[in-house]
């Protein structure tokens, strides 16, 4: 790939992905596999005024060794010095930038019930640190090609031309064209007016139908909101946490949803492909689910914990994204999940909320925010989807038709 091609890329993900401000820290999470990319966006980064780029090399062949030889309780334990670097974290809130190539299979074949009930018990630490940065800081991932990766959607290429093939469909999907700045400048006003058209029409649920079976229908908070493309901290610096980001995503309100939803796409979830799957809804919770491939990891993973059976995210995306339009399956949800319309099992959003970023979980709770250790996206977009809603004075607009925006 042209050096200068990739040069503009790093710039975008420093300026409009993580938006690093003047004597700001920076994480940054990088793939091994690119270090002069890394080289790049590290320079980018520096150029924008970061006070200290801390770079953290990324290998996701290297995770399986961890799971197979830690004993679980290593694996569960938070160290103090991490617990030191969370604390640093919450405390100076440094941008964080996750620069991702990892193989789908890193994770293949390794004991993933270990894995999970590590992350269970991590979380209880973890988890206030993660959330007291929440909203606070801006981050921001974005992909490049990894060897491995690149050699699973192109399976029937060399190993160069994969990559290549990979870097171009990448820097397609992320606008990195004559001008990506201008191009994400566009791109997110599109999806902000979009957005605040959505809001502006009180709605109440949607109703999702296709000829798969799909028939399904969800609520939404009153006091929901839909979002897209840009978000803003707390202290009100605007970022692009995906790089690329189709959607306009809201959570929906816990407790209701009915109805049966069909996945459109396989579901890349820790090293396995659940293919073909189904999950019924009663008061929004799933009741029955079950998947033509791989069902027992889909089972575990609905039963996570309590809120992991609950909606966390309901996002619309035209299924003539530019995603969808490579034809591929990436493998990787930050791609995957742009190509067009899903849902996503777990936590919900608190941007997704009127004010949410000074609600506290309870209050976030009771406007029916759902809570879960996961948040996993899954496609259900159809070229024949049509959604309609229901707004809270009784109208009903239609919101997507043959699987695309109807307005
Ligand atoms: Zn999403």
């Amino acid at each position: 790939m042209k050096v200068s091609r990739l040069r503009k890329y790093a710039k975008l993900i420093a300026r409009m992905g993580a938006n690093v401000q003047k004597g700001q820290d920076v994480y940054l999470y990088g793939s091994l596999e690119q270090p002069k990319f890394i080289e790049m966006v590290t320079e980018e980064l520096y150029k924008l005024g970061a006070r200290r780029v801390h770079v953290k090399w990324q290998y996701s062949e290297m995770e399986k060794y961890h799971v197979k030889y830690q004993a679980e309780d290593t694996m569960a334990a938070v160290e103090t010095f991490e617990e030191e670097e969370l604390k640093y974290m919450r405390d100076h809130l440094p941008a964080r930038v996750f620069v991702d190539s990892s193989n789908p299979d890193a994770l293949k074949g390794v004991n993933v019930g270990k894995m999970m009930s590590a992350q269970q018990k991590r979380a209880p630490i973890v988890k206030p640190y993660r959330d007291a940065m929440n909203g606070k800081h801006q981050w921001t991932i974005a992909a490049v090609p990894g060897k491995a990766w690149a050699k699973k959607v192109f399976p029937n290429e060399r190993p160069a031309k994969a990559m290549e093939l990979l870097w171009e469909a990448i820097l397609q999907c992320a606008r990195v064209d004559e001008d990506p700045i201008a191009a994400w400048e566009a791109h997110n006003q599109d999806v902000h007016d979009r957005c605040e058209y959505l809001n502006g029409l009180g709605l109440t649920e949607l109703h999702y139908q296709a000829s798969n079976g799909t028939d399904f229908t969800v609520g939404l908070m009153e006091e929901g909101v839909f979002a897209g493309a840009m978000e803003t901290t707390k202290s009100g610096v605007t970022f692009n946490p995906n790089m690329p980001t189709e959607e306009c995503f809201t959570s929906p309100k816990r407790g209701v949803a009915e109805g049966i939803v069909y996945s459109s796409l396989p579901l890349s979830y820790q090293g396995d492909l659940i293919e073909n799957f189904w999950l019924r809804f009663e008061n929004g919770k799933v009741v029955e689910a079950h998947a033509e491939k791989n069902d027992e990891r889909l089972q575990k993973m609905i039963a996570m914990d309590e809120g992991a059976a609950y909606l966390g995210e309901c996002a619309l995306v035209p299924f003539d994204s530019p995603i969808n339009k490579t034809g591929l399956l990436f493998y990787n949800t930050l791609f995957d999940e742009n190509a067009c319309c899903h849902f996503a099992l777990g936590r919900g959003f608190l941007e997704c909320v009127q004010d949410g970023h000074h609600k506290t979980r309870e209050e976030l709770a009771a406007c029916g925010l759902n809570d879960s250790m996961i948040h996993v996206d899954f496609m259900i977009g159809t070229a024949d989807l049509s959604i309609t809603g229901k707004c809270r004075d009784g109208r009903e607009v239609e919101i997507f038709k043959n699987g695309t925006w109807a307005f």
